[in-house]
């Protein structure tokens, strides 16, 4: 039997921990918080990371998965940019984030144990395997390196980092590494008790953003952006939606509580993600802004990128070598689109919806084209 221990219970760490037990491995799963779980917001799983999770066993995500009704980018008023629907668009399943956590979780079995309220706080690694040192009884945010009375010690044969965008294993390994960087807005996220017949979609605007989607449960999740300093006191959201179109200002209505993220990511890509006996998985490895929609899905990749790893007895740096460069691009592609998202000035912004009007139009021409090739004479 080999042993593992994954640092970070959030959607890559659980994923990871079922994907190394499916191995034959013995897991050890060290998180920080009291409780497992996560945020209440909507999260989208695109294909691949489905195709990973059904391969885990995990239900309730291919069952769920179901064809996008309307969906595109529209302008403050209502008027559709890229009215995306009959585009063929691949779309993705959208879930409740704790639903989606437990859905995992549900495939966790006897040979994983999980230390709640566990911060890893120290980390050694020799020809062996790798010690990780964890403080139970932390007052504060810890730092890595801070040794605390209560401390304890975990050996294993390998370390799975994926304690995210702001990795204390990372910052050990890495101490060079510029970490995270702000990208010029917040989001906020929120779940609203309404019944809607819209499917959802993005709206543009200068210098915010807001987009809604319904959930599996019938629920609508919906995010919004907007262009401002890291931290300081919330934006009131009626406000600086006031006059969007429908349902938008419903939607913030009927919502009970709304989540505030600050949006970072790694823009400099981190090289290698592995070192050693430390593997570096999801945000912790190459957190990306949220506008794609894919950072817990590639955390999930990389968890079945692991295993196929593991699996097939290959280096550690296999994985790697499949995972760095398909994250790195992603990053990249969300950063500019966030950049033209929260373009602000009127001139840009106008410029930038004729353009994406006009691409639009001409991918819906193709889909139309496709589809006619396609149908039986
Ligand atoms: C506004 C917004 C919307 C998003 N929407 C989507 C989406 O629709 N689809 C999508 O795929 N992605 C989305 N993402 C990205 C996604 O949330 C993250 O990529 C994903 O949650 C990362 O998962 P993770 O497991 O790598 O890290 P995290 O979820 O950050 O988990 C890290 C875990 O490690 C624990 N931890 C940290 N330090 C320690 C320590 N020292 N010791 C022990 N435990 C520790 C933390 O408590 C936490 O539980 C969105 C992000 C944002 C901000």
């Amino acid at each position: 039997m080999t042993t593992a221990i994954v640092v970070g219970a959030g959607i890559g760490g659980v994923t990871a921990a079922v994907a190394l037990e499916q191995c034959g491995w013995q897991v050890t799963v060290l998180e920080r918080s009291a409780e497992l779980g996560e945020v209440g917001a909507g999260i989208s799983v695109w294909p691949g990371a489905a195709a990973v999770l059904s391969e885990l066993g995990v239900k309730g995500i291919a069952d769920a998965a179901r064809p996008g009704g309307s969906a595109g980018m529209r302008r403050w008023d209502g008027r559709w940019i890229v009215d995306a629907a009959g585009l063929g668009i691949e779309m993705p399943v959208m879930i409740h984030r704790a639903e989606l956590h437990r859905l995992i979780t549900d495939r966790l079995g006897p040979a994983v144990t999980i230390h709640t309220g566990t911060t890893v706080t120290g980390l050694t690694q020799d020809a062996n395997g790798v010690t990780v040192t964890a403080g139970r009884q932390v007052s504060g945010e810890p730092r890595p390196g801070d040794q605390q009375p209560g401390d304890q010690e975990f050996r294993a044969e390998l370390v799975i980092a994926a304690d995210g965008i702001r990795s204390g294993i990372r910052g050990l390994l890495y101490p060079e590494y510029q970490g995270p960087r702000y990208s010029g807005y917040t989001a906020y996220r929120g779940i609203a008790e309404l019944e809607l017949a819209d499917e959802g979609g993005e709206t543009w605007g200068r210098g915010q953003r807001f987009g809604f989607a319904k959930l599996i449960d019938g629920r609508i999740y919906w995010y919004a952006t907007a262009n401002r300093e890291a931290g300081g006191p919330d934006d009131d959201l009626r406000e600086r939606f006031a006059g969007w179109h429908d349902p938008i200002p419903a939607l913030l209505a009927a919502t009970p509580a709304v989540l505030r993220n600050d949006i970072h990511d790694l823009r400099t890509p981190l090289v290698p993600f592995v070192q050693g006996r430390v593997i570096l998985l999801g945000d912790a490895a190459h957190a990306m802004t949220p506008n794609m929609g894919r950072g817990a899905c590639s955390a999930i990749e990389d968890a079945g990128a692991l295993a196929r790893v593991l699996k097939e007895n290959k280096d550690l740096l296999a994985y790697d070598a499949e995972r760095r460069p398909a994250t790195t691009k992603l990053v990249r592609r969300s950063h500019s689109i966030g950049v033209l998202g929260q373009l602000d000035n009127k001139l840009a912004c106008k410029l930038r919806d004729a353009v994406l009007g006009l691409g639009g139009k001409a991918a819906g021409l193709l889909a139309k084209r496709r589809r006619v090739e396609q149908s039986p004479v």
